[in-house]
């Protein structure tokens, strides 16, 4: 850069008179223009690792390098005083100026739609026909007739040249998506406007106008590509951790140009006469112009720019937190687990859901719902240790990155984010504990952040099933486990669709006193086509995880009344029905519909639910209040086996209890005296209550006879009578099993 201030040094002494100015000056653009093409190599090497920046500075060295041949075509022509030498000026130069243009090969000019395309051809051809007619019919009118043609016209090239590297320096610069500093670009353009003045001035045919190109214009060539080299080297300094400086080169255009004008000015006002005068201030002008219109929109671009990426990394920012917890959010979350999973090194997840939280939701609220959610995000986060990280995916559901991989590690700290979750937290001034299941995901070689978040959401939702409140490890199979419910959900929907597949069994139940049939439960059975029969144990959780026990459910009970209204010989019909069915708000209203239409009344049917169904939020209790004021009775089936309280009974509208089978099957022979207190505390219960005792799964007349002991009135088991396809017709007599 000093070598090419010598060149407008040189420039100076001659516009004073010192001897041997233009041989410095020669030489200064020589100078000028070799350090331009070793500045614009080295940018190349130091930004090796964009493939795009570094294609385009190795160009412009190269195009820098030809300019260094057009200057030592320059000396030589001063040094022996022939014109004809020219030509060996102006083809490096033209050459130059395509080496320069193709090296936006590897900046995006403009977005890459067709209509930009077109855009940016049709300015390219605006500017060429401008200049063309500019250059053809103004400029070239003046030159005078010593100049060879050859040389006018590759002069005049030269000269339309720059005008459309100019456009291409525009569109670079203002496009967003650019590699190559917006910055280091705008100095370039100081290049092509100082080349059209030159060639300008070369075609006014003066010698003065070739003293100007060899002596001022090479060198400030030289000098605007060394200072927009500089500034991409800065930025890539800048980048890589270095601060950067305000770069000295932003101030070298602006000089760059003013001191080219003042001495095409002065020069002119002091050489020139008439016509020349005017086409010389005329240019300048133009170029001035041009220069102030280039700076204007470099100027709002940098804006513009600030203002994207400012704006860009705000919605970065919002995109990886969640709002309410602060914590990484989903997103945020995944890149933090695909980034652990470039390394190498151990990852788990814990993939971890509050237990029963919608039901928090209905009651509470979602203000205070959200405020739970924040305190359990603090709570998370404050027992998280150095290396983890956690998350908030979503709704209720959080995550938590562990790195480790070995299992004992991993189980206590899904233990001790389960214990976090449950101690008291406060909202709407109530005291609450709460409960999680975690699914834990070790990440297996090779897996990805998506893979291992799927295995830990299924491991989650088997920590569910178990009976909430647990962790569950994730293993294989429960990924085929997954896949083989997705594929039998498919096959129920389709044999709800046609039908034919789906029946109901009747399996009776019995008054263990007199042995006379008291009633029925409604049991569904499902013929697949190929596979057979499949057991309701196998298809009825199926059914309720995809949401089609609601529409089973309905076809169960419709099938179950018109059953009961063909063959009264029982007075009614017990039907099971699922959580799922209770939180409809629609329920009742079938309800009440199915009994209208099959001519029944709600003292014909008994629906049975479980006890842990009972407790699953309000929608559920104002269902089951509703249908009982309707008349319909409630059964707690397979009573004993989930959270039975006393206050729920008191709460809870029942009028049966079902002893569940794991009790009856311990009665007789008395291994299990924890069981048999239970069922006997049952059968007391049900007699103070003046709830009906219904004992489930006898077997054996042992059982029987025990459990009657006990105060158990009514029963039902394959002893007495198995689920058979029609409703029992006649009252059997107890001891005789039905046939199934
Ligand atoms: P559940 O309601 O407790 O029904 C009693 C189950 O015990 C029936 O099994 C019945 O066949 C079986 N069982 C009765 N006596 C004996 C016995 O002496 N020994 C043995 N080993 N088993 C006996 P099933 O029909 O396989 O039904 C299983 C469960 O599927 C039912 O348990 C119920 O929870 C569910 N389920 C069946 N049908 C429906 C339905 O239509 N809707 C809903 N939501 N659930 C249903
Ligand atoms: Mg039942
Ligand atoms: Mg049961």
């Amino acid at each position: 850069m000093l070598v090419a201030l010598a060149g407008v040094a040189g420039a100076l002494a001659w516009l004073v008179g010192l001897p041997g100015h233009e041989a410095l000056g020669n030489l200064g653009g020589t100078a000028g223009l070799a350090a331009a093409a070793f500045a614009c190599h080295r940018v190349s090497r130091i930004t090796g690792d964009d493939p795009q920046v570094r294609g385009f500075w190795r160009l412009w060295s190269f195009s820098a390098a030809m300019l260094v041949l057009s200057t030592l075509s320059a000396v030589v022509r001063t040094a022996l005083g022939r014109p004809g030498l020219l030509m060996y000026e102006m083809v490096p130069t033209l050459v130059s100026l395509n080496l320069a243009m193709a090296a936006f090969r590897h900046v995006p000019l403009t977005r890459r739609t067709t209509t930009d395309w077109v855009r940016l051809a049709l300015d390219g051809a605006g500017v060429a026909v401008a200049g063309v007619v500019f250059f053809g019919y103004v400029v070239l009118d003046i030159v005078p007739a010593t100049t060879p043609a050859p040389a006018r016209w590759a002069a005049a090239a030269v000269g339309v040249g720059c005008l459309l590297a100019l456009v291409v320096f525009g569109k670079a610069a203002v496009n967003p998506e650019g590699r190559v500093d917006p910055g280091a670009l705008g100095i370039l353009a100081a290049a092509p406007v100082v080349g059209m003045v030159a060639v300008v001035l070369f075609l006014g045919g003066t010698p003065l106008g070739m003293t100007l190109l060899s002596l001022v214009g090479y060198p400030l060539v030289g000098l605007a590509i060394c200072g927009a080299a500089y500034r991409q080297a800065r930025l890539h300094a800048a980048k890589n951790g270095r601060t950067p400086h305000r770069s000295l080169a932003d101030a070298a255009q602006y000089l760059a140009v003013a001191v080219i004008a003042a001495l095409v000015i002065t020069v002119s006002a002091r050489d020139l006469t008439g016509r020349g005068q005017a086409v010389i201030v005329g240019a300048v002008l133009i170029a001035a112009i041009l220069v102030a219109r280039q700076l204007l929109s470099l100027r709002e671009n940098k804006v513009a720019l600030h203002g994207i990426r400012r704006q860009q990394a705000e919605l970065e920012r919002l995109a990886l937190t969640d709002a309410l917890t602060g914590l990484p959010s989903r997103t945020g979350f995944g890149l933090a687990l695909a980034e652990r999973l470039e390394k190498p090194g151990p990852a788990t997840v814990l993939m971890i859901d509050i237990d029963d939280f919608k039901d928090i939701n209905d009651t509470l609220g979602p203000s205070a719902a959200d405020q739970l959610l924040h305190q359990i995000g603090r709570l998370l986060r404050a027992t998280c240790g150095p290396d983890e990280v956690a998350a908030r995916l979503g709704g209720d559901e959080f995550a938590i990155l562990v790195p480790s991989a070995d299992p004992v590690t991993v189980e206590a700290a899904a233990t001790r984010f389960q214990l976090a979750v449950s101690q008291p937290v406060r909202a709407s001034d109530q005291q609450l504990l709460l409960h999680a299941s975690v699914g834990v995901a070790i990440a297996a070689p090779g897996e990805s952040a998506d893979e291992v978040l799927r295995n830990a959401d299924i491991a989650m939702y088997a920590a569910k099933e178990s009976g909430k409140a647990s962790w569950v490890r994730f293993e294989p199979r429960m990924r085929q486990d997954m896949a083989d419910h997705a594929r039998m959900a498919g096959e129920l929907h389709e044999a709800l669709v046609r039908g034919g597949e789906l029946r109901l069994h009747y399996q009776p139940v019995f008054d263990l006193v007199t042995g006379e049939i008291e009633g029925a439960e409604a049991l569904v059975r499902w013929q697949h086509p190929t596979r057979g029969f499949i057991s309701p144990g196998e298809f009825i959780p199926v059914a309720e995880r995809s949401g089609l026990i609601v529409p089973l459910g309905a076809w169960v009970l419709r099938e179950a009344c018109r059953a009961l209204a063909a063959n009264r010989q029982i007075e009614a019909i017990n039907v099971n029905v699922a959580v799922r069915q209770l939180r409809e708000a629609t329920f009742v209203d079938e309800v009440a519909a199915i009994l209208s239409e099959t001519g029944l009344t709600s003292r014909n049917l008994i629906l049975e639910v479980t006890e842990s169904s009972v407790v699953d939020g309000r929608q559920v209790r104002e269902t089951l209040q509703a249908l009982h004021e309707m008349g319909v009775r409630l059964a707690l089936d397979d009573f004993g086996t989930g959270q039975s309280s006393l206050s729920l009974l008191r709460a809870f509208p029942v009028d049966v209890l079902k002893l569940d089978k794991s009790f009856v099957d311990g009665v007789a022979d008395g291994a299990d005296r924890g069981r048999i207190a239970v069922a006997a505390a049952v059968a007391q219960l049900a007699e103070h209550l003046g709830l009906k005792a219904v004992a489930e799964g006898i077997e054996s007349e042992a059982q029987r006879e025990r459990l009657r002991a006990m105060g158990y009135r009514y029963g039902q088991g394959f002893l007495m009578g198995r689920p058979m396809p029609e409703l029992p017709t006649a009252p059997a007599p107890a001891g005789r099993p039905a046939t199934a």
